[in-house]
């Protein structure tokens, strides 16, 4: 396959290891060998055959039952047999999104007057939580 070892690790490190669909642990040096323990491929979450790319937001890590199950079925379909609709997302993400969401939310706070700062606490936890969700890959 034409990945770099780069860009492997990036795929790998999206979902923090995980296999995008059932979740199970996937070994980051057994790329590609079937059998293995944790054994994993890139998985184009839009299939080529329907004009996925080979771009970072079109690839996710898979284990290779879950990969060769899925074909040309959608990520949807096929995350929702193992009950999930998102893909796992990696602490580094979530970490970000939390602060993120609290400086907006306290800018907020600081631009409105003293008697209505009540009302910019339920505004700013709002605004914060639709920001934090806006960068969530699909
Ligand atoms: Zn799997």
């Amino acid at each position: 396959m034409g990945f770099t070892e780069d860009k492997l690790d990036r795929i790998y490190q999206r979902t923090e290891g995980r296999c995008h669909i059932c979740r199970n642990q996937l070994s980051l040096r057994n790329y590609g060998t079937l059998g293995k323990r944790g054994a994993w491929e890139v998985e184009h979450s839009k299939p080529k055959s329907k004009g996925g790319t080979d771009h970072m937001n079109n690839l996710y890590a898979a284990c290779i039952p879950c990969n060769r199950k899925k074909r040309n079925s959608s990520t949807t379909s096929a995350r929702s047999t193992n009950g999930y609709r998102c893909a796992p997302l990696s602490k580094v993400k979530r970490g970000e999104n939390t602060v993120a969401g609290g400086v907006v939310g306290a800018l907020a706070f600081l631009l409105v007057p003293p008697h209505l700062r009540l009302a910019a606490v339920v505004v700013g936890g709002v605004v914060g939580a639709v920001v934090g969700k806006s960068y969530e890959p699909d």
